[in-house]
């Protein structure tokens, strides 16, 4: 089984985690209505992508039907 040839060094280990970011990547604002939506997607607040509306946004104030 392999295992590590050498042991990290507390100095190796905390700058490795100095990248460490708390926020998922790949999240972007979106240009439309500013909210945070997931890139490449379609934004679930506005239905935007692309510059286009490509699903109606959800209405506002539905409650249980
Ligand atoms: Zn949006």
């Amino acid at each position: 089984m392999a295992v590590p040839q050498r042991r990290t060094s507390k100095t190796r280990k905390r700058k490795r985690r100095t990248h460490f970011k708390i926020s998922v990547p790949g999240m972007v604002v979106c240009p439309n209505c500013g909210e945070m939506k997931l890139s490449h997607r379609v934004c679930k607040e506005c239905g935007h992508y692309d510059g286009r509306t490509v699903i109606e946004p959800k209405e506002e104030d539905i409650d249980a039907e």
